[in-house]
């Protein structure tokens, strides 16, 4: 089961990929979640990624490739994963089509998370999540038990320096830019189903399987 998500930022491509990628059984690779690690280490390459975050631009496609690369022969990843914030860009869909067929294997599904715009403002500067086990919050509809401490393991919450109302709407342009052809490319191939993203966690999430089992219906 290979999968990709697509969708602006605050779509909530992470929270599903998570709960999808439990579901299947497979590991949720995010590019986002790789490179704000690679940041946290201070390394080069996380330096030169930092400055393009902030900003909330695109990190050049070369260093996104390379690390995707190192994160896709893991082992785990073999079987498949639900992948989420790669691509977003027409290259790096067609350079994740060659790492892919390198190997034998192709993308069983895209789902397109479809948010209007004014939903994803609010979620973005509603949003905190936990440094420790990653779980994110909405401070408004879903916040923590005890003010800004995780209920899983009671870290302090932090919000994301890209969350910022400027950075969110620099992001939010990005999208619609850069990301947002994609949809053609893989409609194109018939492997992409749009999904309304607003509702609850676990509506969207049904939503989301029931396209997939639709699609593996129809290829079977
Ligand atoms: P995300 O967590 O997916 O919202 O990504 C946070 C930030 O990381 C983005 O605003 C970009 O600066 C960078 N980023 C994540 N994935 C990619 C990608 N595939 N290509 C370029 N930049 C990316």
């Amino acid at each position: 089961m290979r999968i990709v998500l697509l969708g602006p930022p605050g779509a909530g491509k992470g929270t599903q990929a998570v709960q999808l990628a439990e579901r299947f059984e497979v590991p949720h690779v995010s590019t986002g979640d790789i490179l704000r690690f690679v940041v946290a280490w201070q390394t080069d390459i996380g330096q030169r990624a930092k400055s393009y975050m902030d900003e909330g631009e695109l990190v050049p496609d070369d260093l996104v490739l390379e690390l995707l690369k190192i994160r896709l022969a893991q082992e785990d990843a073999r079987a498949g994963f639900v992948m989420d914030g790669f691509p977003r860009t027409l290259p790096q869909a067609e350079s994740l089509d060659d790492i892919l067929s390198e190997i034998g294997h192709k993308i069983d599904g895209v789902l397109y998370l479809e948010v209007p715009d004014e939903l994803i403002v609010l979620r973005l500067s509603a949003r905190a999540s936990c440094p420790t086990c990653g779980r994110t919050y909405n401070l408004h509809a879903s916040p923590p038990k005890d003010d800004m401490k995780c209920d899983r393991d009671g870290s302090p919450l932090i919000t994301r320096d890209d969350d910022r109302p400027e950075v969110i709407l620099q992001r939010l342009g990005v999208f619609k830019r850069q990301t947002h052809p994609l949809i053609k490319y893989y409609e194109d191939r018939g492997i992409l189903r749009t999904v309304q993203g607003a509702g609850s966690k676990d509506e969207v999430l049904e939503r989301m399987v029931g396209e997939l089992d639709d699609m593996a219906g129809r290829s079977s």
